[in-house]
Protein backbone atom coordinates (compact mmCIF):
# COMPACT_ATOMS: atom_id res chain seq x y z
CA UNK A 1 0.00 0.00 0.00
CA UNK A 2 1.67 3.12 -1.41
CA UNK A 3 -0.60 5.46 0.98
CA UNK A 4 0.96 7.49 3.60
CA UNK A 5 0.44 10.18 6.59
CA UNK A 6 1.43 13.39 5.21
CA UNK A 7 3.53 16.42 6.96
CA UNK A 8 0.52 18.36 6.09
CA UNK A 9 -2.14 16.02 7.37
CA UNK A 10 -0.41 15.81 11.05
CA UNK A 11 -0.21 19.49 11.02
CA UNK A 12 -3.87 19.46 10.02
CA UNK A 13 -5.12 16.87 12.41
CA UNK A 14 -3.18 19.08 15.34
CA UNK A 15 -4.99 22.28 14.15
CA UNK A 16 -8.35 20.58 14.16
CA UNK A 17 -7.49 19.25 17.92
CA UNK A 18 -7.03 22.98 18.79
CA UNK A 19 -10.53 23.54 17.16
CA UNK A 20 -12.01 21.03 18.93
CA UNK A 21 -10.55 21.40 22.20
CA UNK A 22 -10.93 25.49 22.25
CA UNK A 23 -14.51 25.70 20.43
CA UNK A 24 -16.67 22.57 20.24
CA UNK A 25 -15.26 20.74 24.19
CA UNK A 26 -17.18 23.82 26.13
CA UNK A 27 -20.10 23.67 24.23
CA UNK A 28 -20.97 19.68 24.26
CA UNK A 29 -22.80 19.06 27.83
CA UNK A 30 -25.00 21.60 27.37
CA UNK A 31 -25.76 20.92 23.38
CA UNK A 32 -25.73 17.15 24.39
CA UNK A 33 -28.27 17.52 27.72
CA UNK A 34 -30.72 19.95 25.77
CA UNK A 35 -30.57 17.87 22.35
CA UNK A 36 -29.57 21.18 20.38
CA UNK A 37 -27.00 21.57 17.96
CA UNK A 38 -24.62 24.70 18.60
CA UNK A 39 -25.45 26.17 15.58
CA UNK A 40 -23.28 29.15 15.89
CA UNK A 41 -20.41 26.42 15.42
CA UNK A 42 -20.96 26.18 11.90
CA UNK A 43 -19.80 30.13 11.53
CA UNK A 44 -16.57 28.79 13.34
CA UNK A 45 -15.60 25.99 11.44
CA UNK A 46 -16.37 27.62 8.19
CA UNK A 47 -14.37 30.41 9.06
CA UNK A 48 -11.32 27.81 9.64
CA UNK A 49 -12.04 26.31 6.23
CA UNK A 50 -13.34 23.29 8.06
CA UNK A 51 -16.80 23.16 5.76
CA UNK A 52 -14.95 23.28 2.52
CA UNK A 53 -11.61 20.90 3.12
CA UNK A 54 -12.67 18.71 -0.01
CA UNK A 55 -13.51 21.10 -2.45
CA UNK A 56 -11.72 23.14 -4.55
CA UNK A 57 -10.08 26.88 -3.68
CA UNK A 58 -12.37 27.93 -6.55
CA UNK A 59 -15.58 27.23 -4.82
CA UNK A 60 -14.56 28.63 -1.64
CA UNK A 61 -12.91 25.19 -0.20
CA UNK A 62 -9.57 23.95 0.81
CA UNK A 63 -8.74 21.39 -1.81
CA UNK A 64 -7.95 19.45 0.72
CA UNK A 65 -9.44 15.69 -0.25
CA UNK A 66 -10.79 12.73 1.53
CA UNK A 67 -8.18 12.42 3.84
CA UNK A 68 -8.27 15.32 4.92
CA UNK A 69 -11.73 15.57 5.07
CA UNK A 70 -12.39 11.91 6.97
CA UNK A 71 -9.50 13.38 9.51
CA UNK A 72 -11.82 16.35 10.28
CA UNK A 73 -14.60 13.95 10.95
CA UNK A 74 -12.71 11.42 13.06
CA UNK A 75 -11.16 14.24 15.27
CA UNK A 76 -13.94 16.04 15.12
CA UNK A 77 -15.97 12.71 16.72
CA UNK A 78 -13.30 12.05 19.23
CA UNK A 79 -14.60 15.14 20.98
CA UNK A 80 -18.12 14.78 20.17
CA UNK A 81 -19.85 12.84 17.65
CA UNK A 82 -23.48 14.08 17.60
CA UNK A 83 -21.60 17.94 16.80
CA UNK A 84 -19.46 16.47 14.37
CA UNK A 85 -22.31 14.43 12.24
CA UNK A 86 -23.92 17.87 12.11
CA UNK A 87 -20.99 19.90 11.01
CA UNK A 88 -20.24 17.12 8.47
CA UNK A 89 -23.60 17.49 6.52
CA UNK A 90 -22.40 21.01 5.37
CA UNK A 91 -19.29 19.85 4.49
CA UNK A 92 -20.15 16.85 2.30
CA UNK A 93 -23.70 15.07 2.52
CA UNK A 94 -25.47 18.50 1.88
CA UNK A 95 -22.36 20.46 -0.06
CA UNK A 96 -21.48 17.77 -2.29
CA UNK A 97 -25.06 17.43 -4.47
CA UNK A 98 -24.03 21.01 -5.61
CA UNK A 99 -20.50 21.33 -5.85
CA UNK A 100 -20.30 18.00 -8.51
CA UNK A 101 -23.83 19.08 -10.20
CA UNK A 102 -25.12 22.43 -9.78
CA UNK A 103 -24.02 25.19 -12.36
CA UNK A 104 -21.78 28.02 -11.13
CA UNK A 105 -24.65 30.35 -10.29
CA UNK A 106 -25.34 27.57 -8.12
CA UNK A 107 -22.45 27.03 -6.36
CA UNK A 108 -22.52 30.67 -6.02
CA UNK A 109 -25.70 31.24 -4.45
CA UNK A 110 -26.15 27.62 -2.21
CA UNK A 111 -22.49 26.41 -2.09
CA UNK A 112 -20.12 29.36 -1.11
CA UNK A 113 -22.57 30.26 1.91
CA UNK A 114 -23.08 26.22 3.34
CA UNK A 115 -18.97 26.18 3.17
CA UNK A 116 -18.49 29.90 4.92
CA UNK A 117 -21.17 27.98 7.77
CA UNK A 118 -23.63 31.11 6.68
CA UNK A 119 -26.20 28.51 5.71
CA UNK A 120 -26.69 25.13 7.28
CA UNK A 121 -28.09 22.49 5.10
CA UNK A 122 -29.61 18.77 4.91
CA UNK A 123 -29.91 15.89 2.80
CA UNK A 124 -33.31 14.36 2.32
CA UNK A 125 -33.25 10.97 0.57
CA UNK A 126 -34.32 8.67 3.38
CA UNK A 127 -38.76 8.64 3.67
CA UNK A 128 -40.99 6.56 6.23
CA UNK A 129 -41.21 4.02 3.51
CA UNK A 130 -37.46 3.52 2.10
CA UNK A 131 -34.07 3.58 3.40
CA UNK A 132 -31.81 1.27 2.13
CA UNK A 133 -34.37 0.47 -0.64
CA UNK A 134 -33.61 3.79 -2.56
CA UNK A 135 -35.90 3.36 -5.55
CA UNK A 136 -38.76 3.10 -2.97
CA UNK A 137 -38.67 6.46 -2.63
CA UNK A 138 -42.16 8.29 -3.09
CA UNK A 139 -41.62 11.17 -2.69
CA UNK A 140 -42.71 13.63 -6.65
CA UNK A 141 -41.43 16.40 -8.57
CA UNK A 142 -43.87 17.25 -10.99
CA UNK A 143 -43.61 20.07 -13.89
CA UNK A 144 -45.32 23.28 -13.56
CA UNK A 145 -44.64 25.44 -16.48
CA UNK A 146 -40.89 26.12 -15.98
CA UNK A 147 -40.74 25.29 -12.27
CA UNK A 148 -41.17 21.78 -10.41
CA UNK A 149 -43.86 21.04 -7.79
CA UNK A 150 -42.51 18.59 -4.90
CA UNK A 151 -44.56 16.66 -2.74
CA UNK A 152 -43.68 13.51 -0.28
CA UNK A 153 -42.04 13.24 3.35
CA UNK A 154 -38.23 12.91 4.31
CA UNK A 155 -37.52 11.28 7.91
CA UNK A 156 -34.33 11.18 9.81
CA UNK A 157 -32.50 14.16 8.23
CA UNK A 158 -29.63 15.03 10.35
CA UNK A 159 -30.38 19.22 10.35
CA UNK A 160 -33.76 19.52 9.00
CA UNK A 161 -34.82 21.12 12.16
CA UNK A 162 -32.20 23.94 11.92
CA UNK A 163 -32.01 23.90 7.79
CA UNK A 164 -31.86 27.22 5.90
CA UNK A 165 -32.13 24.83 3.18
CA UNK A 166 -32.25 21.38 1.67
CA UNK A 167 -31.05 18.86 -0.88
CA UNK A 168 -34.51 16.65 -1.66
CA UNK A 169 -34.28 13.81 -3.67
CA UNK A 170 -37.56 12.95 -5.73
CA UNK A 171 -38.95 10.84 -8.53
CA UNK A 172 -39.91 13.34 -11.83
CA UNK A 173 -40.76 10.21 -13.52
CA UNK A 174 -41.71 7.21 -11.45
CA UNK A 175 -42.63 4.97 -14.77
CA UNK A 176 -39.03 5.55 -15.61
CA UNK A 177 -37.75 3.59 -12.70
CA UNK A 178 -34.12 5.14 -11.16
CA UNK A 179 -33.48 6.84 -14.04
CA UNK A 180 -36.56 9.25 -13.22
CA UNK A 181 -35.00 10.51 -10.14
CA UNK A 182 -34.01 14.34 -9.86
CA UNK A 183 -31.92 16.38 -7.03
CA UNK A 184 -33.38 19.48 -6.03
CA UNK A 185 -32.75 22.63 -3.59
CA UNK A 186 -35.47 23.54 -1.64
CA UNK A 187 -35.20 27.01 0.78
CA UNK A 188 -36.47 27.12 3.79
CA UNK A 189 -39.78 29.49 3.60
CA UNK A 190 -40.95 28.12 0.54
CA UNK A 191 -44.41 28.01 1.34
CA UNK A 192 -45.47 24.02 1.85
CA UNK A 193 -42.01 23.26 2.63
CA UNK A 194 -42.23 21.89 7.23
CA UNK A 195 -39.11 20.69 8.32
CA UNK A 196 -39.76 21.72 12.21
CA UNK A 197 -41.03 18.27 13.69
CA UNK A 198 -37.59 16.88 15.82
CA UNK A 199 -36.99 13.49 16.45
CA UNK A 200 -35.91 12.26 19.99
CA UNK A 201 -33.04 9.57 19.82
CA UNK A 202 -30.52 7.11 21.87
CA UNK A 203 -27.52 9.03 20.90
CA UNK A 204 -25.90 12.01 18.78
CA UNK A 205 -27.80 13.85 21.09
CA UNK A 206 -26.12 17.59 19.48
CA UNK A 207 -27.22 16.63 16.51
CA UNK A 208 -30.65 17.32 15.32
CA UNK A 209 -32.53 15.13 13.30
CA UNK A 210 -36.02 15.43 12.02
CA UNK A 211 -39.07 14.83 9.54
CA UNK A 212 -39.58 17.18 6.11
CA UNK A 213 -43.28 17.42 5.04
CA UNK A 214 -43.38 18.97 1.44
CA UNK A 215 -47.16 19.66 -0.17
CA UNK A 216 -47.37 21.45 -3.28
CA UNK A 217 -43.77 23.15 -2.42
CA UNK A 218 -43.34 25.31 -5.56
CA UNK A 219 -39.33 25.76 -7.23
CA UNK A 220 -37.90 27.52 -9.90
CA UNK A 221 -36.19 25.32 -12.71
CA UNK A 222 -32.70 26.61 -10.82
CA UNK A 223 -33.34 24.64 -8.04
CA UNK A 224 -33.15 21.46 -10.09
CA UNK A 225 -29.48 20.15 -9.58
CA UNK A 226 -27.99 18.51 -12.70
CA UNK A 227 -29.97 16.73 -15.05
CA UNK A 228 -34.07 15.99 -15.21
CA UNK A 229 -32.51 12.21 -15.23
CA UNK A 230 -30.38 10.05 -14.13
CA UNK A 231 -30.21 11.33 -10.18
CA UNK A 232 -29.87 7.96 -8.70
CA UNK A 233 -26.46 7.47 -9.67
CA UNK A 234 -25.65 10.66 -8.51
CA UNK A 235 -27.24 9.92 -4.94
CA UNK A 236 -24.32 6.82 -4.73
CA UNK A 237 -21.76 8.81 -6.11
CA UNK A 238 -22.46 11.31 -3.14
CA UNK A 239 -22.94 8.61 -0.82
CA UNK A 240 -19.99 6.68 -1.60
CA UNK A 241 -17.89 10.14 -0.16
CA UNK A 242 -20.01 9.89 2.79
CA UNK A 243 -19.33 6.61 3.70
CA UNK A 244 -16.07 6.93 4.16
CA UNK A 245 -16.54 9.92 6.45
CA UNK A 246 -18.73 8.46 8.35
CA UNK A 247 -16.23 5.39 8.74
CA UNK A 248 -13.71 7.99 10.38
CA UNK A 249 -16.83 9.25 12.88
CA UNK A 250 -16.62 5.74 14.33
CA UNK A 251 -13.26 5.35 14.56
CA UNK A 252 -13.43 9.13 16.54
CA UNK A 253 -15.56 7.99 18.96
CA UNK A 254 -13.74 4.44 19.47
CA UNK A 255 -10.83 6.33 19.77
CA UNK A 256 -12.49 8.59 22.39
CA UNK A 257 -13.56 5.32 23.90
CA UNK A 258 -10.14 3.72 24.57
CA UNK A 259 -8.58 6.91 25.75
CA UNK A 260 -10.96 7.02 28.57
CA UNK A 261 -10.74 3.46 29.31
CA UNK A 262 -6.91 3.32 29.25
CA UNK A 263 -6.87 6.57 32.36
CA UNK A 264 -9.69 4.87 34.17
CA UNK A 265 -7.94 1.41 34.54
CA UNK A 266 -4.59 3.14 35.46
CA UNK A 267 -6.29 5.15 38.58
CA UNK A 268 -8.69 2.38 39.55
CA UNK A 269 -8.11 -0.27 42.49
CA UNK A 270 -9.36 -3.70 43.20
CA UNK A 271 -7.56 -6.71 44.76
CA UNK A 272 -5.15 -4.49 46.10
CA UNK A 273 -3.85 -3.30 42.34
CA UNK A 274 -4.48 -1.06 39.64
CA UNK A 275 -7.10 -2.84 37.09
CA UNK A 276 -4.49 -1.78 34.74
CA UNK A 277 -2.43 -4.84 35.66
CA UNK A 278 -5.27 -8.01 35.56
CA UNK A 279 -3.74 -9.35 32.21
CA UNK A 280 -7.44 -10.24 31.42
CA UNK A 281 -7.83 -5.88 31.07
CA UNK A 282 -4.98 -5.53 29.20
CA UNK A 283 -5.79 -8.12 26.58
CA UNK A 284 -9.11 -6.38 26.49
CA UNK A 285 -7.11 -3.17 25.87
CA UNK A 286 -5.03 -4.86 23.23
CA UNK A 287 -7.83 -6.17 21.36
CA UNK A 288 -9.18 -2.51 21.31
CA UNK A 289 -5.90 -0.99 20.06
CA UNK A 290 -5.44 -3.78 17.17
CA UNK A 291 -9.66 -3.20 16.18
CA UNK A 292 -8.61 0.47 16.14
CA UNK A 293 -5.74 0.24 14.10
CA UNK A 294 -7.56 -2.28 11.89
CA UNK A 295 -10.32 0.46 10.91
CA UNK A 296 -7.79 3.42 10.35
CA UNK A 297 -6.24 1.77 7.36
CA UNK A 298 -8.99 0.47 5.99
CA UNK A 299 -10.35 3.75 6.09
CA UNK A 300 -7.26 5.90 5.13
CA UNK A 301 -6.89 3.66 2.38
CA UNK A 302 -10.40 3.80 0.59
CA UNK A 303 -10.06 8.15 1.63
CA UNK A 304 -6.45 7.63 -0.10
CA UNK A 305 -8.15 5.74 -3.22
CA UNK A 306 -11.14 8.30 -3.40
CA UNK A 307 -8.51 11.60 -3.59
CA UNK A 308 -7.36 9.83 -6.30
CA UNK A 309 -9.59 9.22 -8.42
CA UNK A 310 -9.64 6.04 -7.90
CA UNK A 311 -13.70 5.92 -7.67
CA UNK A 312 -14.05 3.26 -4.18
CA UNK A 313 -17.02 1.77 -3.69
CA UNK A 314 -16.51 -1.83 -2.06
CA UNK A 315 -13.35 -0.22 -0.36
CA UNK A 316 -15.26 2.39 0.72
CA UNK A 317 -17.89 -0.23 2.09
CA UNK A 318 -15.24 -2.15 3.68
CA UNK A 319 -13.93 0.93 5.59
CA UNK A 320 -17.79 1.94 6.70
CA UNK A 321 -18.34 -1.70 7.29
CA UNK A 322 -15.56 -2.20 9.06
CA UNK A 323 -15.10 0.86 10.93
CA UNK A 324 -18.73 0.97 12.61
CA UNK A 325 -18.65 -2.91 13.28
CA UNK A 326 -15.88 -2.25 15.14
CA UNK A 327 -17.05 1.35 17.48
CA UNK A 328 -19.72 -1.18 18.68
CA UNK A 329 -17.27 -4.00 20.11
CA UNK A 330 -14.58 -1.31 21.13
CA UNK A 331 -16.95 0.37 23.16
CA UNK A 332 -18.24 -2.19 24.69
CA UNK A 333 -15.22 -3.27 25.60
CA UNK A 334 -14.18 -0.06 26.95
CA UNK A 335 -17.44 0.01 29.31
CA UNK A 336 -16.96 -3.35 30.60
CA UNK A 337 -13.49 -1.92 32.09
CA UNK A 338 -15.85 1.16 34.20
CA UNK A 339 -17.74 -2.05 35.84
CA UNK A 340 -20.94 -0.19 37.26
CA UNK A 341 -19.42 3.75 35.88
CA UNK A 342 -20.02 2.38 32.81
CA UNK A 343 -23.54 2.68 33.31
CA UNK A 344 -23.62 5.49 35.13
CA UNK A 345 -23.26 9.32 32.99
CA UNK A 346 -20.40 10.61 35.71
CA UNK A 347 -18.24 9.54 32.37
CA UNK A 348 -18.35 10.03 28.81
CA UNK A 349 -17.92 5.81 28.21
CA UNK A 350 -22.06 5.98 28.62
CA UNK A 351 -22.23 8.70 26.11
CA UNK A 352 -19.61 6.89 23.48
CA UNK A 353 -21.96 3.40 23.66
CA UNK A 354 -24.85 5.38 22.78
CA UNK A 355 -23.35 7.23 19.83
CA UNK A 356 -21.13 4.15 18.47
CA UNK A 357 -24.99 2.77 17.59
CA UNK A 358 -25.76 5.04 14.87
CA UNK A 359 -22.30 4.67 12.38
CA UNK A 360 -23.79 1.01 11.24
CA UNK A 361 -27.53 2.69 10.18
CA UNK A 362 -26.52 5.71 8.23
CA UNK A 363 -25.37 5.91 4.75
CA UNK A 364 -26.19 2.14 4.21
CA UNK A 365 -26.80 -0.44 7.03
CA UNK A 366 -24.15 -3.16 7.24
CA UNK A 367 -26.51 -5.63 5.29
CA UNK A 368 -26.38 -3.36 2.18
CA UNK A 369 -22.44 -2.70 2.57
CA UNK A 370 -22.29 -6.72 2.82
CA UNK A 371 -23.82 -6.73 -0.70
CA UNK A 372 -21.64 -4.41 -1.90
CA UNK A 373 -18.84 -6.37 -1.27
CA UNK A 374 -19.98 -9.54 -1.73
CA UNK A 375 -21.06 -7.80 -6.01
CA UNK A 376 -17.50 -7.43 -6.17
CA UNK A 377 -16.39 -10.59 -5.66
CA UNK A 378 -18.07 -12.22 -8.98
CA UNK A 379 -19.60 -15.36 -7.18
C1 LIG B 1 -29.31 9.40 13.42
C2 LIG B 1 -29.70 9.20 12.00
C3 LIG B 1 -29.39 10.18 11.07
C4 LIG B 1 -29.80 10.03 9.73
N1 LIG B 1 -29.55 11.04 8.83
C5 LIG B 1 -30.05 10.94 7.56
C6 LIG B 1 -29.92 12.03 6.63
O1 LIG B 1 -29.32 13.06 6.95
N2 LIG B 1 -30.48 11.91 5.41
C7 LIG B 1 -31.14 10.78 5.01
O2 LIG B 1 -31.64 10.74 3.90
N3 LIG B 1 -31.27 9.72 5.87
C8 LIG B 1 -30.75 9.79 7.13
N4 LIG B 1 -30.89 8.73 8.01
C9 LIG B 1 -31.59 7.54 7.56
C10 LIG B 1 -30.68 6.33 7.34
O3 LIG B 1 -29.84 6.56 6.24
C11 LIG B 1 -31.61 5.12 7.15
O4 LIG B 1 -32.25 4.89 8.38
C12 LIG B 1 -30.83 3.89 6.70
O5 LIG B 1 -30.38 4.04 5.37
C13 LIG B 1 -31.66 2.62 6.81
O6 LIG B 1 -32.90 2.75 6.18
P1 LIG B 1 -34.22 2.32 6.95
O7 LIG B 1 -34.23 2.99 8.27
O8 LIG B 1 -35.37 2.57 6.04
O9 LIG B 1 -34.06 0.77 7.21
P2 LIG B 1 -34.53 -0.39 6.23
O10 LIG B 1 -34.10 -0.10 4.85
O11 LIG B 1 -35.98 -0.66 6.46
O12 LIG B 1 -33.68 -1.62 6.78
C14 LIG B 1 -34.03 -2.29 7.99
C15 LIG B 1 -33.25 -3.59 8.03
O13 LIG B 1 -33.67 -4.44 6.97
C16 LIG B 1 -32.58 -5.21 6.49
N5 LIG B 1 -32.39 -4.95 5.06
C17 LIG B 1 -32.93 -3.96 4.30
N6 LIG B 1 -32.51 -4.06 3.03
C18 LIG B 1 -31.70 -5.13 2.97
C19 LIG B 1 -30.96 -5.76 1.93
N7 LIG B 1 -30.97 -5.30 0.64
N8 LIG B 1 -30.20 -6.84 2.23
C20 LIG B 1 -30.18 -7.32 3.50
N9 LIG B 1 -30.86 -6.79 4.52
C21 LIG B 1 -31.61 -5.70 4.27
C22 LIG B 1 -31.38 -4.83 7.33
O14 LIG B 1 -31.24 -5.69 8.42
C23 LIG B 1 -31.76 -3.43 7.81
O15 LIG B 1 -31.03 -3.07 8.97
C24 LIG B 1 -30.48 8.86 9.34
C25 LIG B 1 -30.77 7.86 10.28
C26 LIG B 1 -30.40 8.03 11.60
C27 LIG B 1 -30.74 6.95 12.60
Amino acid sequence: MDFKISDELVAFRESVRAFADRDVAPLVDEAERNQRTPVELFGKAGKHGFLGLRYPEDVGGAGAGMVAEMTLRMELSRVCAGIASALSVSSHLGSYPIFAFGDAEQKERWLKPILAGEKITCFGLTEPAAGSDVRGIQATAQKNGSGWVLNGRKIFITNSPICDLAIIIAYVDKDAGIDGMAIFVVDQGTAGFDSSRRLEKMGHWSSEIGEIVMEDVEVPSENLLGPERGGFKRVMQTLNGGRIIVAGGAIGVAEAAFDSARKYVAERDAFGKKIKDFQAVQHKLADIALDIQAAKHLTNWAAWLYDQDRNPSWEASMAKLYSTEMVLRVTDLALRLFGGYGYIQEFPIERYYRDARMFNIVEGVSDIHRNIIARSLSL
